[in-house]
């Protein structure tokens, strides 16, 4: 029988500003001091990286939100190695956790991993490492799988916990476990059943990946109890995005690109089919590029040896499906590239951090157009075997019950409104989803957006926004942004029929008003939390959908008439462009002049 966890209050604790948890003065301090140098050759901590070990260490369970690169292996690496007995680590891909056995065993570190497709003698001969007197291991590794349906692991646990060996349990990529999150595993779901086992022992929580509802799925999955969450700006300065439309030349627009700014360097473009994948490496290889394609239904043998090649600099260019790249760890990659569009913007955040994890610039350039959409949104629909995950497990398309569908084209949606913003800071647009507000003018004209310019004028939207809040008010229940604006804009949709939305006094009244002007205002409530997007429980496994609510105390000021918004929008007289088809580009500013991505290498003021 699966475990079922029930849904309890959670109440976090603010890690990330108790002075507590820097302090250097616990009993390990000094040990964890010299073997952070020692064993693993670093000079110091990174940010949050002692905070999160000195919690771990005194036995909370701990949630950590860091962005990919920011260093949350070590986090667990280390407290492993200065406790006296074994580290459980939970690890979605078999292919991550052997990168990072061999650099533990690199630092002499004894580690070792179990996984299905390990031959059944080699797995008993760890487990019954695991029971001998003293447990040679630091850390043992485990699919979440294994968790799930192997009785035996179970029982070597509970021995090592008999005997005090059992230190931690360590839950890496917790986002899986989330249905709302963009890489959902079934299998992560199962793992609430550790917590259930052992509930004094301390569970560390990791991922690059939350939002509010992710967030609460993973602590309400995995029965962290009092969990202290550390977090960090998910902002990384040393990207440069850009979103450039897509035409039927992207591919030697993607050419020019490499070659003008990035030839011979290290890169990946993210493409939508297998077939994408192979088209682009062929085409890229003839315009002389280093290519290659990479993707879940080629010869294991061969995949391995072009990740080889890769990491080895003898290829260039990467032509994969997002199957590539979880917990690859090359610094350099110079460029990201999405040849279609990414399926939600947490994806998106994370693909484009595999870019300049050495610190340096790096350019993250997606070509958008709005056929990618309907092929995207097509594909979540009918399941689409490239988009399996193929070290292990079941396909993901088995789930394709209609929440999953709902969140995922939530998901998309969002993804679109991010391309079709020509306006806001991409760094800003793609903080406000994990919750973080930025202060746009730190961008430094780092973004597409950002470095525009073209005029902008300032547009009071008062009365759009005094709508917006009025019509979230009058539905009798909660419903997500898209709904809302939908029904602004007049939609005659099955849905906004069936909740009687189309009697609704305001339903049209945004009619003459561009989807994206109305989109924009919408999310700038929800930044300036007139609106608050509320995570709903949906159901008893305690999933979650997304969806508006109207914060009465500061909509008031509002809606009595005593504060004005304003937005900027382009000069022109529309303030949102149209991304119609693949053959013609859009019209309006975006393309008046050619767009090229955002340069690098060149101070932003030197641009034209
Ligand atoms: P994440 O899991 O957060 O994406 P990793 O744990 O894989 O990141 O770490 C990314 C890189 O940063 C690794 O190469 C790691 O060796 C390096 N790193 C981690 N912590 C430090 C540190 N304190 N000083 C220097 N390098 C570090
Ligand atoms: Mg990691
Ligand atoms: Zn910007």
């Amino acid at each position: 029988e699966p475990y079922i966890p029930k849904y309890v209050e959670v109440n976090y604790i603010e890690g990330s500003n108790d002075k507590k948890w820097s302090k250097r003065d616990f009993p390990w301090t000094k040990e964890l001091e010299d073997n952070n140098k020692k064993v693993f050759g670093n000079h110091s901590f990174r940010p949050n990286q002692r905070e999160v070990i000195n919690a771990t260490m005194s036995g909370h369970d701990v949630f950590v939100l860091m962005p990919t690169g920011g260093g949350k292996s070590l986090t667990y690496q280390l407290p492993a190695f200065i406790s006296p007995g074994i580290t459980l680590v939970i690890s979605p891909l078999v292919s991550l956790i052997q990168d990072q056995i061999m650099h533990l065993l690199q630092a002499n570190i004894p580690a070792a991993y179990l996984s299905a497709n390990m031959e059944w003698p080699e797995q008993q001969g760890i487990l019954r490492d695991l029971c001998s007197e003293h447990c040679i291991y630091k850390l043992l590794y485990v699919t979440p799988e294994k968790v799930a349906k192997s009785d035996f692991l179970l029982r070597q646990l509970e021995n090592l916990h008999a005997r005090e060996l059992l230190d931690r349990i360590v839950i890496d990529e917790a986002h899986c476990v989330s249905q709302w999150g963009h890489d959902f595993r079934p299998d992560y779901q199962g793992l609430g059943i550790l917590k259930q086992k052992f509930p004094k022992i301390p569970v560390l929580a990791l991922t690059a990946t939350a939002t509010a509802s992710v967030k609460e799925d993973v602590v309400q999955a995995l029965g962290l109890v009092d969990c202290i969450i550390f977090r960090q700006s998910f902002n990384r300065p040393n990207l440069r995005f850009s979103v450039i439309p897509k035409t039927k030349k992207c591919l030697e627009d993607i050419d020019k690109f490499i070659r003008g700014t990035h030839f011979d360097q290290c890169g990946i473009i993210y493409c939508l089919s297998r077939m994408d994948c192979e088209k682009v490496a062929e085409k890229l290889k003839e315009y002389g590029h280093k290519a290659a394609f990479y993707h879940a239904s080629m010869d294991p043998e061969l995949r391995a040896s072009v990740q080889k090649q890769w990491s080895k600099d003898e290829i260039n260019v990467i032509c994969a499906t997002v199957a590539f790249g979880m917990g690859i760890n090359k610094p350099d990659v110079r460029f990201v590239i999405h040849h279609s569009l990414p399926k939600s913007i947490e994806g998106y955040h994370q693909e484009c951090g595999r870019a300049g994890r050495d610190g340096q610039i790096a350019s993250c350039v997606l070509y958008y157009s709005y056929s990618d959409y309907i092929r995207v949104k097509y594909m979540l629909s009918y399941g689409a075997a490239e988009q399996t995950p193929f070290t292990y497990g079941q396909p993901r398309t088995s789930s394709t019950n209609s929440g999953r569908l709902e969140t995922n084209s939530e998901n998309l949606l969002r993804m679109v409104s991010y391309c079709e913003n020509d306006i806001d800071c991409r760094r800003f647009l793609q903080l406000v989803h994990f919750g973080e507000k930025f202060d746009c003018s730190n961008c430094k004209k780092t973004c597409d957006n950002c470095s525009n310019t073209r005029t902008l004028v300032d547009k009071d939207v008062t009365m759009i926004a005094k709508q917006l809040v009025e019509l979230v008010k009058s539905c009798k229940q909660q419903f997500s942004s898209s709904h809302i604006l939908d029904v602004f804009r007049g939609s005659m949709s099955q849905i906004v029929k069936r909740n009687k939305h189309n009697l609704l006094s305001l339903h049209g009244a945004g009619k003459h008003i561009a989807k994206g002007e109305a989109s924009r205002v919408l999310r700038h409530l929800v930044v300036e939390e007139i609106l608050v997007e509320d995570v709903k429980k949906s159901d008893l496994y305690g999933s979650t959908s997304s969806v508006l609510k109207v914060n009465e105390q500061k909509a008031f000021t509002l809606l009595a008439g005593r504060q004005t918004i304003t937005l900027r929008f382009p000069s022109t007289a529309k303030a949102s462009k149209t991304y119609t088809s693949d053959a013609t580009p859009a019209k309006g500013p975006l393309t008046s002049s050619k767009k090229t991505p955002v340069q690098v290498y060149t101070p932003a003021s030197a641009q034209p």
